[in-house]
């Protein structure tokens, strides 16, 4: 009788503590697993890292840059990584890429596509990486989403993670480019990490295929980026 008794005083006493989620229409869980929606802290009792988890996703800015708007991690809903690395800021190049999978033009759709990603580099045979690679990850519905962010070495462009920031666009963009939306953002989020002090003032931009036996970052999109600033504006290293 004593034990039923400290067993509902202590169920109890946990939906008390998780009840801030619950009334989110979420549900609490390790921030390691895959979540439908968005995750929030500080709504479920327990470890920090156990998260609230909602079943759709809100929308939510970093607040890191005026002109560009960043989707947080906890805001699509990544998965903790693994492990991290601190990256050495400013970084003196920056990388363009594409994922060469399905572009996005809404929020639910790139949110969608970002999950799919995470999955994929953190659970492929082929990657099995600590998390999703790129720096950044660009939609064509005009927002950037938070990869590993400004601070940390991501898995992007082999030889060079560690000296660099990497923006991946969301689609193939070999025989089209992205459309303006995705293009600007990309360069709003240079100018965002050149005044945080993330990218160095002297940076070099680079596709790629300037480093890699690739055909990344498709050739519409490489010849949009030849025209933009510091294009190879040093060798790389
Ligand atoms: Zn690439």
């Amino acid at each position: 009788m004593l034990c039923l008794i400290l067993l509902l005083a202590i169920t109890g006493y946990s939906l008390a503590s998780d009840q801030p989620c619950t009334d989110l229409g979420g549900h609490c869980q390790d921030d390691s697993n895959k979540c439908s929606g968005s995750y929030y802290s500080g709504k479920c009792s327990g470890s920090t890292t156990r998260r609230c988890c909602t079943r759709t996703a809100v929308e939510h800015d970093t607040g890191d840059c005026s002109n560009v708007k960043i989707i947080s991690r906890d805001s699509w809903g990544a998965r903790r990584p693994r492990s991290t690395s601190t990256i050495h800021s400013p970084v003196p190049d920056f990388f363009i890429h594409h994922t060469e999978g399905g572009a996005c033009t809404s929020f639910s759709a790139c949110i969608s596509q970002m999950k799919g990603i995470q999955n994929y580099h953190m659970d492929d045979s082929n990657h099995r990486w600590s998390d999703i690679g790129y720096s950044f990850l660009v939609g064509e519905d005009g927002k950037i989403y938070e990869g590993r962010g400004w601070n940390r070495v991501g898995a992007h462009t082999q030889g060079y993670n560690s000296r660099g920031l990497a923006a991946s666009f969301m689609g193939s963009f070999m025989t089209h480019a992205p459309n303006s939306a995705a293009l600007n953002a990309v360069k709003e989020l240079i100018q965002c990490g050149i005044s945080k002090g993330k990218i160095s003032h002297s940076y070099a931009l680079f596709g790629h295929r300037d480093v890699g036996s690739t055909d990344c970052p498709g050739t519409a999109l490489y010849n949009v980026i030849k025209a933009w600033a510091r294009f190879h504006a040093h060798s790389p290293k």
